[in-house]
């Protein structure tokens, strides 16, 4: 199974990718996890990547396609991926599909997290992730046990400062522009299957393990 996670920043994409990582033995590969860690280890990559992460933007095409087909090509793919934020542009779906014919693999379905904006921004401000092993939590949605203390790890909950309402505004604008238009890419290709994503985690689970059954069952 190699599923592509689509949809707006906040929509539960990396929850639900952790997840199905979890129950399906799945390696999870989030672009913007990878480039957050080049970030932190100041890389070349991290470097070129930082003023658009902070800003909202996305990062050039070149640098990103290069550093998740690398990813990709270091994952058992034969068994399968599930891939969280990537692609995000026309070029780079593109990319995504002749890097993965060389390798000789197709994708098996796009999963694309359905939201409304106004719900998004809500769920975004709320969003804290732990700084060490990167779970993600939501103060309304998905509260840790402890109060900005991850369950996972007992590590202090952090804020992206991309999570801030001024970028999340961006990141949005950028989404829709740049992204959006991957739901028509992918639907014309016969791979999309939407998932209505303003639902709290476990119910978009749910609806996400319905959905990779009927898919097994189909193969
Ligand atoms: P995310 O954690 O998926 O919301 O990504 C955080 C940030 O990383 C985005 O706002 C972009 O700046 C950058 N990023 C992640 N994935 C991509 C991508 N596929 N293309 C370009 N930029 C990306």
């Amino acid at each position: 199974m190699r599923l592509l996670l689509l949809g707006p920043p906040g929509a539960g994409k990396g929850t639900q990718a952790k997840r199905m990582s979890r129950r399906y033995g799945l390696t999870a590969l989030s672009s913007g996890d990878i480039l957050r860690g080049q970030i932190q280890i100041g890389s070349a990559v991290g470097k070129r990547a930082a003023p658009f992460v902070s800003s909202g933007a996305l990062v050039p095409d070149d640098v990103i396609t290069d550093v998740m087909l690398a990813g990709i090509a270091g994952t058992p793919y034969r068994t399968g991926f599930i891939l969280d934020g990537f692609p995000r542009t026309l070029p780079q779906a593109q990319a995504l599909d002749e890097g993965i014919e060389d390798l000789g693999v197709d994708i098996t379905a796009v999963l694309n997290f359905d939201m409304d904006d106004r719900d998004i921004v809500s769920r975004i401000v709320g969003r804290r992730s732990c700084g060490k092993c990167g779970a993600v939590y939501n103060v309304d949605f998905l509260p840790p046990k402890t109060a900005d203390v991850c369950d996972v790890c007992g590590s202090p909950l952090v804020q992206r400062v991309d999570d801030r309402e001024d970028v999340v505004v961006n990141r949005l604008k950028t989404y829709r522009a740049q992204t959006a238009p991957l739901v028509k890419y992918y639907s014309d290709k016969g791979l999309l299957h939407t998932i209505d994503a303003s639902a709290a985690a476990d119910a978009v689970e749910a609806q996400v393990g319905l959905m990779i059954d009927s898919l097994s069952a189909g193969k």
